[in-house]
């Protein structure tokens, strides 16, 4: 990476000029090769990259940003100030909700912690996207590709009822690179995205093509799934549909490397996750004899990384509640249910009695959910403190950084395993600089700790979850996994982070501890009071 000049840190003073080979923190590509003009009054653009979501991001970024104010109901408070009330907040809540997750790798361990000592549930802003692919990981398993195997190797690109640029707007030149692999890239369920004729237009060496684009999804992968398990012996006199994937079958069975791209988030229907299994599962068939690979796409607003992290500490996926220390006999320490635990369905029910709502990457609202009498405490983008404050009584708001704007750290990629280092791109503003969420999360578990402590609680027990606090925010340079280069080709500098194993969906019963990864793979239960 390089810059003229360089930039600041997040606490040093901002120097106007352009960072190259900028981190883009917007969505889960983590494009890796932006340039980003920073103007004296700490505005931000990035003219040479064509993204309309970076655009639209960069625009909220004023250089007012960190002197946006606290605020407690609605009233400007110090920082200070509303961490006292939220603390006080969170010290009586019974069934406290931590929700959003939008942050980074560090402020995903503070969240652990304070929800161990608390007793806290953890879901992410984009549960309901994540939870059928985390299902279908802990029941089928999966095969899959990462960026840099898609672009160096496949030379078909099966796209199953979706359009990759949607959501992740610079899919195609990212994931595919510049013509440099022959391609045929088929949309299978759907109209072909009108991103990819655009780069096919562009780019030598690629074809866009469509096959069954009113076909209902259920019914083609279980035609398709048939297929290729060879229950189908007459394919070709079956129908024009069976007969359309017997052709695409045989072009797989052909190519060097097919990578399955799907979104989990624009499947259709509520049984997403089958869905994904029967994907799954013809991608598994294929692999008897060929190389094939299934890329999910998703993990935008840090849900990549809020769900690796969790996995990474507790052995857990995400909709998981922790229980504090000081738990009933019998009560498990970790207990996950991707139904129960969902945003909605927990305010819906009145089963949440505070929500510790965290958006730091993007101005993501409050849930509609949410009763006006449930105490709110908002770690938020500073555009978030209009619409924060409006809610009036029983709300906290502290304005905090974004990494990659404000502050440094490390996002997970949708790929699942591979983590980038995020760097600041303007740091203070004015000599002011906005805090990052686990700076936030630690002062706040500290006052919640002196809280409970006074109020007579074991303080073995808080002891232990401060210090978990503690040991989140002092180790992260030491412990959090890092890459140390990020372009998604098959580099040898681009590191596999953390496996990907899910532990499967239930209640953990033992409270043992175990490292990060042997506990993500074997799905032992380290104690969530001493995370990792
Ligand atoms: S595609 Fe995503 S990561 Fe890449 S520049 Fe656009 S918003 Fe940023």
């Amino acid at each position: 990476m390089s810059s003229t000049p360089p930039p600041a840190s997040a606490a040093g003073t901002l120097h106007a000029g352009v960072l190259t080979d900028w981190v883009c923190p917007f969505c889960a590509l983590l494009c890796d090769d932006v340039a980003i003009h920073v103007s004296a009054d700490g505005a931000l653009d990035a003219p040479d990259t064509r993204c309309p979501r970076l655009a639209q991001a960069l625009a909220s970024y004023g250089g007012g940003a960190a002197r946006t104010s606290a605020s407690i109901d609605g009233a400007t408070a110090s920082i200070d100030d509303a961490l006292a009330r939220g603390a006080q907040s969170l010290a009586r809540a019974r069934k406290p909700l931590f929700g959003g997750l939008a942050t980074d790798v560090a402020g995903m361990r503070a969240l652990y912690a304070l929800a161990a000592a608390c007793g806290a549930t953890l879901d992410h802003l984009n549960g309901d996207a994540l939870a059928p692919g985390i299902l279908a990981q802990q029941d089928r398993g999966s095969f899959f590709a990462t960026l840099s195997e898609v672009r160096t190797r496949a030379d078909l690109v099966v796209v199953f009822a979706c359009r990759p640029a949607e959501r992740h707007p610079r899919f195609y030149e990212r994931a595919l690179g510049h013509g440099d692999v022959a391609r045929r890239i088929v949309f299978v369920g759907g109209d072909a995205d009108p991103a990819a004729v655009e780069y096919a237009g562009r780019v030598k060496n690629v074809t866009v093509e469509t096959l069954l684009p009113r076909a209902e999804p259920h019914d083609t992968l279980a035609r398709w799934s048939a297929l290729v398990e060879s229950r189908s012996g007459h394919a070709r006199h079956t129908g024009d549909d069976t007969a359309a994937l017997a052709t695409l079958t045989e072009q797989i069975g052909a190519a060097r490397f097919t990578a399955f791209v799907y979104d989990p988030a624009t499947l259709p229907g509520d049984h997403r996750a089958l869905l994904i299994e029967a994907l799954s599962r013809i991608v598994k068939a294929m692999n008897r004899t060929v190389r094939a690979g299934a890329l999910a796409l998703g993990g935008n607003d840090g849900a990549t990384t809020a769900n690796q992290t969790l996995t990474w500490l507790s052995g857990m996926p995400l909709r998981t509640r922790v229980a504090k220390p000081t738990r009933l006999a019998g009560q498990p320490p970790l207990d996950h249910d991707p139904y129960r635990y969902r945003t909605n369905g927990l305010l819906e029910r009145g089963e949440a009695d505070l929500l510790l709502w965290v958006a730091s990457l993007g101005a993501q609202p409050l849930p509609a959910a949410l009763d006006p009498a449930v105490p709110a405490i908002v770690l938020g983008h500073p555009t978030l403190a209009g619409a924060i404050a409006a809610r009036g009584a029983s709300t906290v708001f502290v304005p905090v950084a974004t990494p990659g704007i404000d502050a440094s750290g490390h996002l997970f990629r949708l790929d699942n395993t591979v983590v980038l280092p995020i760097t600041a791109a303007r740091g203070a503003v004015g000599g002011l600089a906005l805090p990052s969420v686990s700076e936030v999360l630690t002062r706040l578990g500290e006052r919640v700790a002196t809280i409970a402590v006074g109020a007579g609680a074991s303080t073995a027990a808080l002891s232990a979850s401060t210090a978990g606090l503690s040991a989140s925010t002092a180790g992260l340079s030491a412990s959090t996994p890092t890459a140390s280069a990020s372009t998604p080709t098959a580099s040898a500098s681009e590191v596999v982070a953390v496996p990907l194993a899910v532990a499967s969906h239930g209640t953990a019963s033992a409270p043992e501890a175990a490292s990060p990864s042997a506990g993500a793979q074997q799905g032992a239960t380290p104690s969530p009071g001493a995370p990792a």
